[in-house]
Parts: C-alpha cells; structure tokens; sequence
C-alpha cells in the first residue's frame, strides 16, 4: 500500500494536472469563489483516495464508491463545506465525523490548525492513515469510534463537519462547539437530506440552509 501510494504521487504527470485544473474550473463555475479552498483542491491527489480501478474517474465531480457501503464526498460538496467553514470564522480545532477515505480531511487539514477526525469502519481507517501520512498532513489525529459522540477530549471545535447524515443534528455535536462555532452537516432521511450550517451564539444556535445533498446514513457503533 505505501509503495503504491507512492509510486502514484510521483506519477502525476501533465494529464493529470490539466484534469484537475478542470475539475477546479467546474467548481468555479458551480459557484465555488473561494480561492484557497480552489488551491487545496487543485493541489490534493484525490486519486489516491481511491481504489485503483477508479484512479482515472477521480477528478470528476462526482461521488464515488470507497467500499463498505460508503463513498468518497463528490468535490462540489467537499469545496461548499470547507468554504463554509472557512469563510465564517476561525479553523484553528477543526473536528470532521466520517473520515471514510480520508478526502474531505486532506482539503480541510492545510487550511486548519488541529484537525480531528473520527470513523466507524476500522479498515477505511486504516487506509485514511496510510493516505493522509503519505502527503506528510501531519496535523490530523484520527480515532475508530461512533463519531455522533462528537471526540469530548479536544472539544470546543471552532468548526465540526460530518460527512454522513443523521436523521437530526446530534446534541452532542452541538455541545462540542466552541462560542462562535460553526458546525455543517447533511441533515434528513436517506432520500432527502438538507446541507445545514448552524452557528453557536450567546443566545443559542442559528441554523441557515445551504444546499440540498445526498451523503449515506449516520449510524450508530462501530465495526
Ligand atoms: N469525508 C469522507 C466521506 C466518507 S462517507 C470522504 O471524504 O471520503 C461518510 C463516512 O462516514 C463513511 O465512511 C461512514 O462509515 C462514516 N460514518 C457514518 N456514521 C458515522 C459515525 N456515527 N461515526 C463516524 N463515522 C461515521
């Protein structure tokens, strides 16, 4: 696996820069402006985030399976939520529920200061640690737990996202957040889901809707 994975960093050639320039384009497009977040983009090796078979459909804005029932976010989404994040105040302690590949982390982790991420399934884990190790992001700490419990030991969080979606914004998620704090998540059933960021403020949580999404259930324990 590391041999692979390095191997495939140092074989980006010329096509594979002009693919993710064009991935960059699409997003400008659909809206995303925010240049840092576009530069994060343009410079992570998503297909390494990948199996191999799916290497060559990686910079497509699309989600795309990572084994286990999951799927790595499609970049669109990925872009809306680290742009959200960022443009609504500090990233110094960043927690992410769902790490799944690894993808949404890597974006995240050059643009926060701590980053935590926690995930249910032991094997994508695993893979997320090789990855994230093999582009030395070496400010991401990772946990294999149930992530609605949110990760209490390094709370507050100046930003959670989730990358799964619950059928309600976990109480715990929201207790996790620091004054100012911003958390994004999907929120809904498996057909219908809402892409909410709420803010916590003196006087509670502010919730403002900014998409419609689809991402897999949360669930509950780990395996
Ligand atoms: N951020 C990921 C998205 C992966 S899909 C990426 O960029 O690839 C969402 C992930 O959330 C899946 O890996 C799933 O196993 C995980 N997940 C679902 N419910 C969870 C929970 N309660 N705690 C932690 N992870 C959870």
């Amino acid at each position: 696996m590391k041999n692979r994975l390095q191997d495939n960093l140092q074989g980006i050639g010329m096509t594979s820069q002009r693919t993710r320039d064009r991935l960059v384009q699409r997003l400008r497009d659909e809206g995303i402006h925010n240049q840092r977040v576009l530069d994060v983009i343009r410079n992570t090796p998503r297909h390494i985030f990948v199996d191999e078979a799916l290497a060559s459909r990686s910079y497509e804005d699309t989600a795309l399976p990572i084994g286990h029932g999951q799927t790595i976010s499609q970049p669109y989404v990925v872009a809306r939520m680290t742009e959200a994040l960022l443009e609504s105040g500090p990233l110094d302690r960043v927690l992410e529920v769902g790490t799944g590949s690894g993808y949404q982390a890597a974006v995240m982790a050059p643009l926060a200061g701590e980053m935590y991420s926690v995930e249910r399934i032991r094997p994508l884990l695993d893979q997320a640690r090789e990855r994230l190790a093999a582009l030395q992001l070496r400010n991401v700490q990772l946990k294999h737990s149930d992530g609605s419990w949110g990760w209490p030991e390094f709370a507050p969080y100046d930003a959670i996202i989730a990358t799964a979606a619950p059928e309600q914004v976990p109480e715990s998620l929201l207790q996790q957040l620091a004054m100012g704090g911003r958390l994004v998540m999907p929120v809904g059933s498996r057909q219908v889901q809402q892409l909410v960021l709420i803010t916590r403020t003196a006087s509670g949580f502010e919730q403002a809707v900014l998409d419609q999404v689809m991402f897999v259930p949360m669930l509950g324990g780990t395996e």
